[in-house]
């Protein structure tokens, strides 16, 4: 009963929301555009002092385990039966890759330093692209990017269609099946579930707070601050010790900046790539391109009323 009234309730709201939107109009050309570097945060990592020891990893998963999802079983049957069911829940402690529940984790790369064989280790998460395919391109608004630069999967919204997965240069987003909204609107016909990836902590940064995986890592691997700065420290960085800079212009620039004493196309080669073990290698502006920009365009009006009506029916809930 709660859920049809919530359906009708959905319906009625949500069709008025679209056509108050839709009078207003939304600027879908602001939307597809770049968005300010001057005010968004970014992160260095020095990869030369990582140990591996995981401790980021270990406090991704404490300070975020309320944000883990918590699916209902058995799954809905899915009708035509194209989107495959992702289900992590009983694999939650899988942490050398990214999942549903493990936004961090570490790549290892055997290459050679002054003639000796090194193992560097590389925390690995979203990029928090500059401008971000993830979030320009979902069609029902669920991806967001803050001022600050943050990107995120709001998880009430998301259908977890994997549009964003689908976008992103590392496959970032990963779906968990059987929960969100898709079980209460659409069980058989939509996304199938919900996408979930690192946030940054954008509710520790609200606080004051640094994200979790800066504050536990005992070798002060990472360094977080406006990008201007982050950029300037990456260069002195990679100057002093010879070494190569990845993030700066990679997807138009992202706001993670790795500094490696070897180049990033040897530990791309030497790490384990595949299903969520994201690549180091160059990556295009993708958002650049002709086709991305007119699809964000096209898809800003309806992500906008699409979120404004997901946002209705969580409240009519
Ligand atoms: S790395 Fe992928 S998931 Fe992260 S902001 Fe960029 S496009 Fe989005
Ligand atoms: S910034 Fe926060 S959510 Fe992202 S990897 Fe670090 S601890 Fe996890
Ligand atoms: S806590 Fe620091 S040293 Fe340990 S694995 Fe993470 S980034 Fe590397």
């Amino acid at each position: 009963m709660g859920q049809q009234i919530s359906r009708r309730l959905f319906l009625k709201g949500g069709l008025a929301t679209a056509a108050g939107l839709a009078a207003s109009g939304i600027p879908g050309a602001a939307a597809a555009a770049k968005p300010d570097e001057g005010k968004q945060l970014a992160t260095l990592l020095d990869i030369r002092k990582c140990i591996g020891c995981e401790a980021c990893v270990e406090a991704c998963s404490e300070v975020n385990f309320e944000k883990y999802p918590d699916p209902q079983k058995p799954f809905p049957k899915m009708y035509p039966n194209r989107v495959p069911v992702e289900d992590w829940s009983e694999k939650k402690d899988v942490n050398d890759r990214l999942t549903p529940y493990n936004w961090l984790f570490i790549q290892h790369a055997e290459v050679e330093i002054n003639g000796e064989e090194t193992e560097l280790t590389i925390p690995r998460r979203c990029m928090h692209c500059v401008n971000p395919p993830c979030v320009k391109l979902c069609p029902w608004g669920a991806a967001k990017q803050l001022e600050n630069g943050i990107s995120r999967i709001d998880s009430d919204i998301c259908l977890g269609g994997s549009k964003c997965r689908k976008v992103c240069p590392w496959h970032i987003p990963q779906r968990q099946t059987g929960t969100g909204l898709y079980l209460d609107l659409m069980p058989s016909m939509a996304g199938n579930g919900v996408m979930y990836k690192c946030d940054r902590c954008y509710n520790r940064i609200a606080d004051g707070e640094v994200p979790a995986c800066i504050e536990a890592c005992p070798e002060d691997v990472q360094t977080i601050g406006p990008r201007d700065e982050i950029i300037k420290k990456a260069h002195a960085l990679a100057d002093e010790i010879d070494g190569y800079i990845y993030g700066e212009n990679e997807n138009g620039g992202t706001n993670t900046l790795y500094v490696s004493p070897v180049p990033f196309e040897e530990l791309n080669k030497a790490i384990e790539k595949g299903k969520g073990k994201p690549h180091l290698k160059p990556v295009e502006d993708t958002m650049a391109q002709a086709n991305n920009l007119a699809a964000a365009m096209f898809v800003a009006p309806i992500a906008g009323i699409a979120a404004a009506v997901g946002k209705f029916y969580k409240r009519t809930k």
